[in-house]
């Protein structure tokens, strides 16, 4: 194992540009547990992001929240201007794992790892989040809506690092985060849903139920018409054409919809009428 240990952002990003086949590693909270069985990556160069302080961490400004490339979920957890305003960010920090993984876990990480079932993606994208991407050819911002092409494929490209992930600040006039899982703590979504509302409309997110988590175009749709929904059911025509589940060891395809069905539904039946 070779391991780069940079000093400087610049020197990080030197590296990934002369190896192309190096890897950045932040927590190690996603890459450590491949270790034993990716057994063909123990000769590439990790280039450890431990010492790049200023990636670390998170800042306020008039418009909005800015985590940095190396920003762990304890980090939100404790700052109290992030329990307030943007609610979803702490609830998800806190169902991730355990403790010891809310400390080392990123929200980086998160997000270049590309599991269907993370927690910290969905409610960065119901908050309309931006990935910060840099190499020795630039910086590049990336909607993180936009940010994935199909499972584990994204915008990033290996010489690049996520040096940050800005999160507008907006009135909300709604705003849940959901897992589904076998048990509350050290669980892998079978479900996750992330629904915010805000003055620019509906964001439903899902996260389980297709090879990238997504947002839920017709989902939304619907929510903006206002109309009431009579039952879960009636939500299961919209929902199949934003998901593709797939059956595997944690869950059938046939229960996830329908569990996304119910919890959208309950989760919204007292909101619709409402006016913005
Ligand atoms: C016991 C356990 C429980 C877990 N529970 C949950 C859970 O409940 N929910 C959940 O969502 N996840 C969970 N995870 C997964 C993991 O903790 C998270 O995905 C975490 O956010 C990964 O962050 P990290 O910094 O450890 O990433 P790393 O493991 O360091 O890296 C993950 C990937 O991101 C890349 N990377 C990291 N930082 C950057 C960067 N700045 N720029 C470019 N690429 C980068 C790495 O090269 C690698 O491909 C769990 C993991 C464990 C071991």
């Amino acid at each position: 194992m070779n391991v780069m240990l940079p000093g400087s952002l610049s020197e990080a990003l030197d590296t990934l540009a002369s190896d192309g086949a190096a890897i950045p590693i932040a927590g190690g909270t996603d890459l450590l547990v491949h270790w034993p069985v990716h057994v063909e990556a123990h000769e590439r160069t990790y280039v450890d992001l431990s010492r790049l302080d200023p990636l670390k961490p998170l800042g306020w400004t008039a418009d909005e929240l800015m985590l940095g490339g190396l920003t762990t979920y304890w980090d939100v957890i404790r700052d109290e201007r992030a329990r307030e305003e943007l609610p979803l960010l702490v609830d998800a920090a806190r169902q991730v794992g355990a403790i010891q993984i809310q400390a080392r876990g990123t929200w980086a990480g998160n997000i270049v790892n590309a599991s269907p079932a993370a927690d910290g993606v969905p409610v960065l994208m119901a908050y309309d989040a931006v990935v910060v991407l840099e190499s020795r050819r630039g910086r590049e911002e990336v909607p993180l809506d936009r940010f994935y092409s199909g499972y584990k494929q994204m915008k990033r490209r290996p010489d690049q690092l996520v040096v940050g992930i800005r999160v507008p600040r907006r009135r909300y006039s709604y705003q849940v985060f959901e897992k589904v899982g076998a048990r509350r703590a050290q669980a892998i979504a079978k479900v996750g849903l992330a629904i915010t509302r805000s003055g620019a409309g509906w964001r439903v997110v899902a996260a389980s139920v297709a090879p990238t988590i997504r947002r839920c175009p017709a989902v939304e749709r619907l929510l903006e018409t206002g109309t009431p929904i009579a039952s879960p059911e009636a939500l299961l025509p919209a929902i199949a054409q934003d998901v593709a589940p797939i059956d595997d060891i944690r869950s059938s395809a046939q229960y996830r919809t329908r569990v996304m069905a119910r919890v959208l539904y309950h989760d919204l039946r007292d909101f619709w009428g409402k006016p913005g």
